[in-house]
């Protein structure tokens, strides 16, 4: 899948990264469909905190759940 990832102050680069995975019960896998880069990635984008290069970018998702670890959840497979 692709993804914005850190490589440091004003640089970002959209890079192939490895697929998710379910690991917890509380999982689920996402298919995104609408994403932005908000406010908060800017502290670390500019420079003003200690994230480290490798960061992925992007906590503003929108889905529809394709995998859940729970077959009986809220989240389950095909809901938004
Ligand atoms: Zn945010």
């Amino acid at each position: 899948m692709k993804a914005v990832v850190f490589q440091g102050p004003y640089d970002l680069q959209v890079e192939d990264v490895e697929d998710p995975k379910i690991e917890q019960p509380t999982d689920v896998v996402v298919r995104i469909t609408s994403t932005c880069i908000c406010g908060s990635d800017l502290h670390m984008y500019e420079g003003r905190t200690d994230a480290e290069p490798g960061i992925v970018f992007g906590h503003e998702n929108q889905g529809i759940v394709r995998r859940s670890a729970q077959a009986s959840s809220a989240s389950r497979r095909g809901t938004a």
